[in-house]
């Protein structure tokens, strides 16, 4: 048993190594990757995680996990590459916004999004390994928005990859689209399906579940469902817990369940955390599971944080297999009912195990709306609708015990309507952003129909 070895959730998958985890993304038997163990961290390799750089950090924690991989320098290399184009030299800066609450901001990178985070390591890593593996790989995405142009941003441009990213159609901010459909690079091809990001998601699955096709175009997932993501995500927990010198509540907006379920990792990693809060907005699946013990997807509807509009949270199920103590048969049968019935009821030794861990919170726009207006009355600081929902969820928590982290995902300036709305004005737009409004956009309308994807991906990866 070893943190570099990785299983399935699912527990019909062969044991697989990192490289063969960041190649893939989603298990063969349709599980999720977890390593066999945690690799564990002392206190006083906790404590050092405050006097050192963020890439320093990422690199003991990835090294855990690559194994053979890649070499040490192999692993610098790609750790400082990708961070080499962020804005901030902390990378991942916590603000005080005032009595013990902070901002933990991820938006610092190429796209604007927390995405750059892991996926510019990921980009990096996988150009590597697919480099000595050999052969080409079709990365397939499904986005509600930011995922989307942070692969683009991490693997545009890459030899013997071609990447497919599928958004919903009409439901991403206009910044969102034109940040993935402006892309020049050849080995692009942007998909707006007519659908939700449910159906993009479940499409991305069913093209997995075609083994064929996937082996013949060398399939692979690049959404959280990949491991490498929430390794990378659970650094800036140890980073920001190191800095503060004691166990923090994190308040985490969430969609998907990656970026929350890289606090659970931290956590078994050996790091101390008070709570992890799961703030929704009226996508509530994750809050009524938590709170009704029902994990029941309904569909998506279009709210001012586009990015979490999302009604099945895959990575839900790693955190479902640890809080049944690893039972993947168990995990199994759950998730094949839950895709059957899209219901789930969560037996209550796994609810107690989760609810010992976290505490959910869903905020509607209006909460949104009046989060962004407080805090940029209170602080002068302009905060996106993503991180609003997370504002509004800490505000319930009056009693915490520790400090407050509110995950900051996204930059206000990818969502200038809502932000117009909270507070009168649009936030100033950032270089990176300067002039997109006037590049051509290249994107494919399609209907949600798995096998038209799949003839789409065929023919684009034949010309
Ligand atoms: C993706 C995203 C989220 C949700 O993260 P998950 O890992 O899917 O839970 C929140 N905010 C922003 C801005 C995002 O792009």
């Amino acid at each position: 048993m070893n943190s570099h070895t990785f299983l399935s959730t699912r527990g019909r998958a062969p044991a697989a190594t990192f490289a063969e985890v960041l190649l893939s993304g989603l298990a063969p038997d349709g599980g999720l990757y977890l390593p066999q163990a945690w690799p564990q961290f002392g206190d006083e390799e906790l404590k050092a995680f405050a006097g050192i750089s963020y890439q320093e950090a990422a690199y003991r924690v990835l090294s855990r996990f690559t194994g053979r991989a890649f070499s040490e320098t192999e692993l610098c290399e790609a750790i400082a590459n990708a961070y080499a184009d962020f804005d901030v030299p902390e990378i991942a800066p916590l603000i005080e916004i005032g009595q013990g609450r902070y901002l933990l901001e991820l938006f610092h990178g190429p796209t604007l999004a927390f995405k750059d985070i892991a996926l510019q390591v990921l980009g990096q890593l996988f150009s590597r390994a697919l480099a000595k593996r050999g052969g080409r790989a079709t990365i397939i995405a499904a986005t509600s928005g930011d995922t989307g142009s942070a692969a683009i941003a991490a693997l545009g441009g890459l030899a013997n990859i071609n990447v497919f990213v599928m958004h919903p159609k009409g439901r991403v901010s206009d910044v969102q689209r034109r940040q993935m459909t402006t892309s020049t690079h050849s080995n692009v091809h942007n998909i707006a399906l007519e659908g939700s990001f449910d159906d993009a998601q479940s499409i991305v699955k069913a093209l997995f579940a075609d083994t064929d096709f996937g082996r013949k175009v060398s399939l692979t997932a690049v959404n959280s469902i990949n491991f490498a993501r929430i390794a990378a995500q659970s650094v800036y927990y140890l980073t920001a817990t190191a800095t503060l010198g004691r166990p923090a509540t994190f308040v985490v907006p969430t969609g998907n369940f990656g970026d929350i379920f890289a606090g659970e990792a931290a956590w078994h990693m050996g790091l101390p955390v008070e709570r992890l809060v799961i703030a929704t907005n009226s996508n509530d699946i994750m809050a009524r599971a938590l709170n009704e013990g029902v994990y029941a997807s309904g569909d998506a509807h279009p709210t001012l944080s586009p990015s979490m509009d999302i009604q099945v949270a895959s990575n839900f199920e790693r955190a479902l297999f640890e809080a049944a103590d690893r039972d993947a048969d168990w995990t199994a049968a759950a998730m094949n009912d839950f895709t059957r019935e899209r219901r789930l009821g969560i037996p209550q030794e796994v609810l107690a195990r989760l609810r010992g861990r976290y505490s959910a919170f869903a905020e509607d726009d209006t909460a949104t709306i009046a989060a962004i207006k407080t805090t940029y009355d209170k602080t002068g600081r302009i905060i996106d609708p993503h991180t609003a929902v997370g504002v509004a969820a800490a505000h319930r928590m009056e009693s915490a015990p520790g400090p407050v982290v509110i995950l900051s995902t996204a930059h206000p300036a990818k969502f200038p309507d809502a932000v117009a709305r909270a507070i009168g004005t649009a936030p100033p737009v950032p270089g990176r952003l300067a002039g997109l409004e006037k590049l051509p956009e290249r994107v494919e309308t399609l209907p949600k129909s798995p096998a038209l994807i799949r003839d789409f991906i065929s023919t684009r990866l034949r010309a």
